[in-house]
């Protein structure tokens, strides 16, 4: 990030954190999603849950097995275990399963759980591992099939998208204009900002990540998912509009009782989770424009390739 920006616009009650949850494949929908909403439910907590809508072909990853640093990454958060050997072979040696689109039910209860839905993507691998060389109309269809199959579940187009993989560029920020979106959270980042892009202010405000995630940090500076969300806790309470990613296959899963005890602490610390729509709407009513920033790429710790971010 730059060192010449302002200080980050301060939160009048600073008493929100924003929980974004990630659906990548199809065993996350099936059981990570119920258990979710199963956490969030006890703690009278909401999100916003970005669905993978087409095929999971997270057995793709099997091919970054080649790349330096993939292996140990596997080996940190124990790949097979978290996610099964059913969704890491998926769409390698066996067919690829659809994601939320073969899950209309669970999908729907997200929104009447009090939840937000939006799109993360159509088909996830190939977004994250090939944005950069898609022809420009590849990236339109991945962001239009994304939009129709959320419209055939929920009966009403999308507000909002955040790419996999915190992967976007040009071409996607200036499609999403087009969707008629409240907003995205396609990038990390510190607080919410409009992009700006070939010297145009964007329409679409930014709902950056802020904090880091479980599977960056698991395995590198913290010995246990307990201790990593103690950390997380600290750095959200410094932080005036923390966004926290999780994901459905991880704290929807075998770490389910780590995400239960995160969100008491937060509560008992006197912060409240909400929508990604729910903080942006409490940033607009500070009456502070939100700032508009160049979107550019950097590198987070333990996460392989570049993520988007502004500059
Ligand atoms: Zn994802």
């Amino acid at each position: 990030m730059a060192g010449d920006r302002p200080g980050v616009h301060p939160a009048p009650d600073g008493r929100l954190l924003g929980l974004r949850i990630d659906v990548d494949t199809h065993d996350g929908m099936r059981d990570g999603v119920p258990s979710l909403l199963a956490t969030l439910a006890r703690h009278k907590a909401r999100g916003t849950f970005y669905l993978s809508m087409g095929p999971d072909r997270s057995g793709l990853a099997v091919r970054n097995l080649l790349r330096p640093g993939f292996l140990a990454k596997m080996r940190r958060t124990r790949a097979a275990r978290l996610y099964g050997w059913r969704t890491v072979l998926s769409g390698t040696l066996l067919p690829a399963r659809p994601i939320a689109t073969a899950f209309p039910v669970i999908a729907r209860r997200i929104v009447e759980e009090g939840h937000e839905a939006g799109v993360h993507a159509w088909d996830h691998r190939r977004w994250q591992d090939s944005l950069p060389r898609l022809p420009a109309c590849e990236v339109v269809s991945q962001l239009d099939r994304g939009r129709e199959a959320f419209d055939r579940i929920f009966g009403t187009p999308p507000k909002t998208y955040a790419a996999p993989a915190w992967l976007t560029d040009e071409r996607a920020l200036a499609h999403q204009e087009k969707l008629g979106l409240t907003y995205a959270s396609d990038c990390r980042g510190e607080e919410p900002f409009l992009p700006v892009i070939a010297g145009r202010t964007l329409r679409t405000p930014q709902v950056p990540t802020t904090l880091p995630t479980l599977d960056e940090a698991l395995g590198g500076r913290f010995e246990s998912a307990g201790a990593y969300f103690d950390a997380v806790l600290a750095q959200a309470l410094l932080q005036p509009w923390p966004v926290l990613t999780i994901h459905a296959e991880t704290e929807g899963g075998p770490y389910a009782a780590d995400l239960d005890t995160f969100l008491g602490k937060a509560t008992r610390a006197g912060r409240r989770s909400v929508t990604l729509g729910e903080l942006l709407a409490a940033r607009l009513a500070t009456g502070t424009p939100l700032p508009a920033w160049q979107m550019g790429y950097g590198e987070i710790d333990g996460r392989h390739g570049r993520v988007s971010q502004p500059l």
